[in-house]
């Protein structure tokens, strides 16, 4: 009896892995081309760090004309939950980091080198492990897990390294005899890999972004085909990364310590390893200590908060190459009206430590971006937002003609306006602008530094009176709101009040908030004379005398 025996009555049914090997040949690419993937688990959850990291290689594979895919690890299946394929997916088409191959669907996908589902990849991963039985390499571990749970715990009383390994991996030897014996007793068992490490011995890797890193050599006969007959993460990224012709593995740096196992585990199976690059988490700043962005304590650390919350999509893609390349802030400054899909991405200038996340930077590019955009660009995706989100906005922006133009306030100009980061900003920013809304409210008029309420009702009365025509251009309108000022007893100029500021109560600066206040219920707004335009002669009348009549 042999290893091939072994391998047989384990494995009767799987194929020569000779037949995977011409299935998924090299990719024909051209010299340079890398090939990376996005590979999360379908928990339900996308976390920003995961959507940084398809991110940054969907940038490294679209500059190299390369591919970058989809493939949905799910082998884990107590975290699965239902349409979690569906989340990644949707995730992926929101921020425009759309995969070349890969899962399209909870059951769909495209490319020559699927499945992309692992739980769909079991006979691959079986020819695999039976190779590595017929070798010798792997071997059937019958030990229970309380009996693991006991050696480490013999481990952890010695103050021993702990793990299966070395003379504490008690099945590494057991005889082809036994284990074929065992099997046909009907015993327990799951596929380990038999390490030819050795702890005292270093290896050198040498990371894309951390650069050089020794390690100790693997040691561990880890598991490799689980109870369920399911492979575990190393066994399957070995397997998926070598037959998907992946040339570079970009993923989260807490996998950098299993990297002397994997590079091993390619040796053994007769792999070219790919290249790594190991990206650094995203890191918050809480009260003085920074970590982790956290599924459990942060929201921002879900993708889905960024859609709820209607961060521009842009921005956050933006915000994202800025943490990854400390050069893009440079080169955005310089060409502030370029796409960023312009930008020239180097993965060698990806920091080597975690970013900290900045959420104000964040919303800052976030107004920048919208700043830039037309009145219907702004329309389109409040609109997008509102009808996922946001009711009462989504009446609001009914009448498009009327949201266009308001819109279009301080839109399109050399200094645009910069009030709004984000979708759920809209409805704040706009909502006085709505008769309905604002006249049937209860204002708190805050009037600033005239606040005598005769004072102001005088003014108001007056600015009706003889002051307002919606037909004046600008310059007109705002030379009669300074003669009103002039005629109330306040500095016609700014300057000359501060010049000599006893000699009035205020200026036309104060008497122009008294008007915006009674048109808009609030002292910062965008260009007044836009808003007035848009409002129209009745709905000013009626904002006006309101006030006037309180
Ligand atoms: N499923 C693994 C994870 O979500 C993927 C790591 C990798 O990219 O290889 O952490």
């Amino acid at each position: 009896m042999n290893y091939k025996d072994l391998a047989d009555l384990i494995f009767p049914n799987a194929k020569e892995i000779s037949y995977y090997e011409e299935k998924y040949p090299e990719r024909n690419l051209k010299e340079g081309a890398e090939v990376s993937r996005f590979a999360p688990s379908p928990t339900g959850f996308v976390h920003i760090g995961g959507l940084y990291q398809a991110l940054v290689a969907k940038e490294v594979t679209k500059k190299t004309d390369g591919v970058f895919f989809l493939r949905v690890e799910d082998t884990d299946q107590k975290r699965e939950v239902e349409n979690g394929v569906t989340g990644i997916v949707n995730s992926l088409k929101d921020f425009d980091i759309l995969p070349d191959e890969g899962m399209i669907s909870e059951t769909e996908e495209v490319g020559d080198y699927g499945p992309y589902k692992q739980s769909l990849r079991k006979e691959i991963y079986e020819a695999y492990a039976k190779y590595l039985i017929e070798q010798g390499k792997a071997y059937p571990c019958f030990c229970s897990t309380e009996e693991v749970e006991e050696i480490r715990k013999k481990q952890e009383a010695a103050k021993i390294r702990p793990g299966y390994y070395g003379i504490w991996a008690k099945c590494r030897n057991i005889t082809v005899e036994d284990a074929i014996n065992k099997i046909k007793n009907g015993e327990k068992y799951i596929i380990r890999f038999k390490s030819p490490g050795r702890e005292d011995r270093k290896i050198k890797h040498h990371d894309i972004i951390k650069g050089n890193v020794d390690f100790p050599e693997n040691d561990q006969d880890i598991v490799i085909i689980k109870a369920d007959g399911l492979p575990t993460y190393h066994f399957a990224h070995a397997v998926d990364d070598h037959l998907m012709r992946t040339t570079m593995v970009i993923r989260s740096d807490e996998w950098l310590s299993s990297v002397p196992l994997h590079l091993q585990l390619f040796q053994e199976l007769g792999f070219k390893a790919p290249k790594f690059a190991h990206i650094s988490p995203i890191m918050k700043n809480d009260n003085g200590n920074k970590r982790k962005l956290s599924k459990r304590k942060d929201p921002e650390a879900a993708v889905e908060y960024y859609k709820q919350e209607g961060i521009p999509v842009v921005a956050v893609k933006e915000y994202l190459l800025n943490i990854a390349n400390s050069t893009f802030e440079n080169w955005r400054r310089a060409n502030p009206d370029k796409s960023m899909d312009e930008f020239d991405f180097n993965l060698n200038k990806m920091s080597v430590s975690g970013a900290l996340f900045d959420m104000v930077k964040l919303l800052d590019i976030g107004k920048t971006v919208i700043s830039k955009m037309s009145a219907e660009e702004v329309y389109e995706n409040a609109l997008t937002w509102a009808n996922k989100f946001d009711e009462e906005l989504k009446e609001m922006l009914k009448d498009k003609d009327f949201s266009l133009k308001i819109f279009g306030i301080e839109r399109g100009n050399k200094k645009p306006r910069k009030d709004i980061a984000k979708w759920s900003d809209i409805k704040n920013s706009i909502i006085y602008m709505y008769d309905d809304k604002f006249l049937n409210s209860d204002v708190s008029y805050e009037f600033g530094k005239i606040n005598d309420k005769a004072k102001i009702t005088n003014m108001l009365k007056k600015y009706l009176e003889k002051y307002f025509d919606l037909a004046d251009d600008k310059d007109t309108w705002f030379n009669k709101i300074k003669d009103l000022t002039e005629e109330e007893g306040y500095a016609r100029e700014v300057k000359q009040f501060k010049q000599e500021p006893e000699k009035w109560p205020g200026h036309v600066g104060d008497v122009s908030t008294v008007l915006r206040v009674a048109l808009t219920g609030r002292q910062n707004t965008p260009d007044m004379y836009e808003i007035m335009q848009v409002l129209g002669k009745d709905s000013i009348e009626k904002r006006l005398k309101k006030v006037i009549e309180q």
